[in-house]
């Protein structure tokens, strides 16, 4: 049995990838500090697999505890999750962003040097586009100076990945989402936000939930067919399925470079108006909103080409915006 060191393990996508891992017949090892997830998520991944991932409370700047989970476990591949990804909150807190997301990369990959680990996921994002001139986006549109902190983390840990394989023996698939949404079919793991949701759907889900009074759409005057911004929503097991397909694709030695990217995403756009409304159809009700001026930094659009992933890890993303939709209050009704 392969075992795959989950960093972030116990956060949303990591979680929904645990999962995975495990009805794969994975060995787990997870590395989570809890700083942005709750010790339970691990009963409701044992209760929807039956099956138990090692946890280490390790905090990957912590290089020595780090290390001795690399000596307790004989660790075959890495999926790294793990990092601060609130982007209005990186711009107030940029140092401790780049400590935690640049510092904890280093020492994991100091780790894979030391214990020979050479299959290696990198969870980045479709940030590092920015606002892409040419739609839908592949991997090769050009990179464009991030907005945020915490996409300037993502494209740092992009090239300082890239400069590891780029010398060693060592092979790594990086992942740019675009917009993850929804929650487990079994309504045991999901989003949980922290305090004011920033993503969209958090915030739709708790305004029909009668915790926020009313979500404020920002923006209607993009240049788009109802004025809304448009983004690529995908389903968090689709893009949990899809780190099982790249980590596979790594340990059987079919990848055909060391360094390999793909877009995760549907390749189809919706706008904020278009969501709210399919959100109101999947469920049957109404959620209170308002527009609102456009938030500093948010891009007019941005949906994927996600067809290369698709030819080389036959992979694609396969649920409907109102089925995740309908995951998204499933789960937000257990909360
Ligand atoms: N959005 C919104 N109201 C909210 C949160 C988000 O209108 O309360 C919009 C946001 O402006 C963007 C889209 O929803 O156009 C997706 O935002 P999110 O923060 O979920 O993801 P992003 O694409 O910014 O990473």
């Amino acid at each position: 049995m392969r075992k795959i060191l989950v960093t972030g393990g116990l956060g949303y996508i990591g979680s929904h990838t645990v999962v995975e891992l495990l009805e794969q017949n994975f060995e787990v090892v997870i590395v989570d500090d809890l700083s942005n997830s709750k010790q339970w998520i691990l009963d409701r991944i044992k209760k929807i697999t039956n099956k138990e991932p090692k946890w280490y409370n390790v905090d990957l700047k912590n290089s020595e505890n780090l290390n001795l989970v690399f000596e307790e476990n004989k660790i075959d591949g890495i999926i790294h999750f793990a990092a601060y990804k609130a982007v209005g909150e990186s711009q107030q807190k940029p140092v401790e962003y780049y400590e935690n997301n640049i510092i904890g990369l280093l020492n994991l990959l100091k780790c894979t040097q030391k214990y020979d680990v050479k299959s290696f996921i990198f969870s980045s994002s479709c940030t590092v586009y920015g606002q892409a001139d040419e739609l839908p986006i592949t991997e090769n549109a050009p990179l464009k100076k991030p907005e945020s902190v915490y996409g300037k983390t993502k494209q740092f840990g992009e090239e300082i990945i890239s400069d590891v394989a780029s010398i060693s023996n060592f092979n790594t698939i990086l992942l740019r989402y675009f917009n993850p949404i929804g929650a487990h079919p079994s309504a045991l793991i999901g989003e949980l936000p922290l305090g004011i949701p920033n993503n969209l759907i958090p915030f739709v889900t708790q305004t029909a939930a009668g915790i926020r009074k009313e979500l404020s759409i920002f923006g209607n005057d993009y240049p788009t067919l109802d004025g809304t911004a448009i983004r690529d929503y995908i389903y968090v097991v689709d893009l949990a399925k899809a780190h099982i397909k790249g980590l596979t694709r790594l340990l059987n030695n079919e990848n055909s470079s060391n360094i390999e990217i793909y877009n995760l995403g549907t390749g189809k756009g919706s706008s904020v108006k278009e969501v709210v409304d399919a959100f109101e159809n999947a469920n049957n009700l109404k959620v209170n909103y308002k527009y609102a001026p456009r938030r500093e930094g948010d891009i007019t659009s941005a949906y994927a080409d996600a067809s290369l992933a698709k030819e080389q890890l036959n992979w694609e993303a396969k649920t409907s915006l109102e089925e995740c939709l309908r995951t998204a209050w499933n789960w937000q009704k257990t909360l």
